[in-house]
């Protein structure tokens, strides 16, 4: 995963979701991520949650059961 800071992805977020509010999906950001670093797992399957995905998504998740996706590569990830 790309790492960014919890600001930077915000900024990101807002500028493809412009009804969004900053404030709001940083302190949801803010919450997931401290959700993970407390041992956070995904719902579904029990792994760590991705905090971006679980933050934005709705539901405490890992990359692939919010995604479908295996490949993480080329997705952002909060630190
Ligand atoms: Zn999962």
């Amino acid at each position: 995963m790309i790492k960014i800071s919890i600001e930077e992805f915000a900024k990101k977020y807002k500028k493809s979701n412009p009804d969004e509010n900053l404030k709001d999906v940083t302190s949801r950001l803010k919450d997931a991520l401290k959700r993970k670093k407390e041992g956070a797992t995904c719902n579904v399957c029990g792994a760590p949650i991705w905090a971006i995905g679980s933050a934005v998504g709705g539901f405490d998740g890992c990359f692939t059961c919010i995604t479908g996706e295996h490949d993480d590569s080329e997705d952002y990830e909060v630190f």
